[in-house]
């Protein structure tokens, strides 16, 4: 039966890719209704005072789908768009990327339909402190650790570390990632996701012969994940041939200068108006005959409507659900390499696992030692999720739901959770 959680098209694109991965490794019945539905979805009123003096009051979600393997982890977002049955569906994707990630995590996910760029500073710390306080029941460093999403940074989460603490009454770093360093954030956590994106591209394309140096790639999506993913590739040697944003793509044959486009969007917010390169659509961007494309934006932006004009070999899924399971099911059968989501944008649970831990001992680890072990988790992950598509000739998204699932299952029945 269709509710107010499971209605919205990316829980039903997630709860069908759960039933097909099921199948494939025989999934306990039990465990698969209970991985069905979130554990608990609470959702709440968020009183602000704006600068006109007015009070505007937000709705804002958390869902907590599972807890078998550790504390509940996944990113806060703020856009228009955010309901709850999309944090639902991004809920039950981290506990399936945490588990395929060999991480001791769980899966929650947060949002606020709100457009942050139409808040002032004030009022934007003042919507972010009242959240907090109304979720500080149900997180904490040992029960759920919110971390950055779209629309959110790293001054989000220091005025949630903040408020917090000020109710705990000391102060308890470990209560969210993706933080200031200052305040115990880790080396290398706004990169994470970006460089993990090209780690796995990098193996993806050794299956293929080649090497990610001389690849050409196109990037959806200019902001925490698709930056940086650009930034590595460029720095690897990858040519990096479009780039887009909200405003727009851009298109150079020869390949952007990433290190000047940054520089750029630094200065002018969005990639629209860049010198050196020519302005093509956002649709564009995902139809080029490129090696690898990482959509690194939204969700549902390959679809049965543009699969059959994607030309690209190898789709590495920077966003969560960009391809839908009609699309992903074509492009696959077609010999493209789709690699999913709770692969390939992992690389930021990951480090923000790293964070965690580095926050409960106070014991800090430089840039270096983080990229190495991100870039241990994210080769070894693709090589199993590898190996489980070659061995069962399914594609990779069911692969990696399937190699999730496995570990899932059997903590769920030793734990007694299924029966
Ligand atoms: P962000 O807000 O930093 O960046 C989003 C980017 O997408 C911006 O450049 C924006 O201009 C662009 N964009 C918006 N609408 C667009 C459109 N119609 N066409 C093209 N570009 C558009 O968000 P982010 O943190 O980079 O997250 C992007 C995606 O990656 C989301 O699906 C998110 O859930 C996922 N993700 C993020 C992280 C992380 O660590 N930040 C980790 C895992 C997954």
């Amino acid at each position: 039966m269709m509710d107010s959680i499971t209605s919205g098209p990316l829980y039903q694109n997630t709860i069908t890719n759960l039933i097909d991965a099921g199948k494939v490794i025989n999934l306990n019945r039990n465990v698969l209704e209970r991985l069905k539905r979130p554990r608990r979805a609470l959702t709440v009123s968020i009183p602000v005072k704006m600068d006109d003096g007015k009070v505007h009051v937000f709705t804002g979600h958390r869902v907590q789908h599972n807890q078998t393997l550790g504390p509940y982890k996944g990113g806060l977002r703020y856009h228009p768009s955010v309901d709850l049955s999309e944090v639902a569906a991004l809920a039950a994707l981290m506990t399936f990327k945490c588990s395929l990630l060999n991480l001791p995590l769980g899966g929650a996910k947060g949002g606020v339909p709100v457009d942050p760029g139409q808040l002032s500073k004030n009022e934007l710390e003042s919507l972010t402190r009242r959240f907090t306080s109304e979720l500080s029941p149900f997180i904490g460093p040992d029960k759920d650790i919110p971390a950055p999403d779209v629309g959110t940074d790293s001054q989000v989460m220091a005025w949630m570390l903040d408020t917090y603490s000020l109710e705990s009454g000391y102060s308890q770093t470990g209560v969210v990632t993706g933080k200031p360093v200052e305040i115990g954030g880790s080396a290398g956590r706004e990169s994470a996701t970006g460089l993990g994106v090209v780690y796995v591209a990098q193996r993806a394309l050794e299956t293929q012969k080649k090497k990610i140096s001389g690849a050409t790639m196109a990037v959806q999506g200019f902001g925490k994940v698709g930056m940086h993913a650009a930034i590595e590739a460029y720095a690897l040697g990858g040519r990096v041939v479009a780039v887009s944003d909200v405003s727009g793509g851009l298109l150079n044959e020869r390949g952007i200068n990433i290190p000047d486009l940054v520089r750029y969007v630094r200065e002018n917010k969005v990639v629209k108006g860049f010198p050196d390169a020519v302005a093509i659509s956002n649709e564009d961007v995902l139809e080029l005959d490129v090696d690898v494309l990482a959509p690194c934006a939204l969700d549902g932006v390959i679809t049965e409507k543009n699969c059959a004009s994607i030309k690209a070999k190898i789709i590495v899924e920077g966003a969560n659900g960009p391809t839908t399971h009609e699309a992903n099911t074509y492009l696959s059968e077609k010999g493209v390499m789709v690699i999913p989501d709770i692969l390939a944008n992992g690389g930021g649970v990951v480090v923000s696992y790293f964070e965690w831990v580095q926050d409960l001992v106070w014991l800090f680890w430089n840039e270096e030692e983080v990229r190495n072990k991100l870039r241990e988790v994210m080769f070894g992950s693709f090589d199993k999720v590898w190996a489980f598509s070659q061995k069962e000739k399914v594609n990779l998204r069911l692969a990696a739901m399937a190699t999730s699932l496995m570990r899932l299952e059997k903590a769920m029945l030793l734990r007694g959770q299924a029966w």
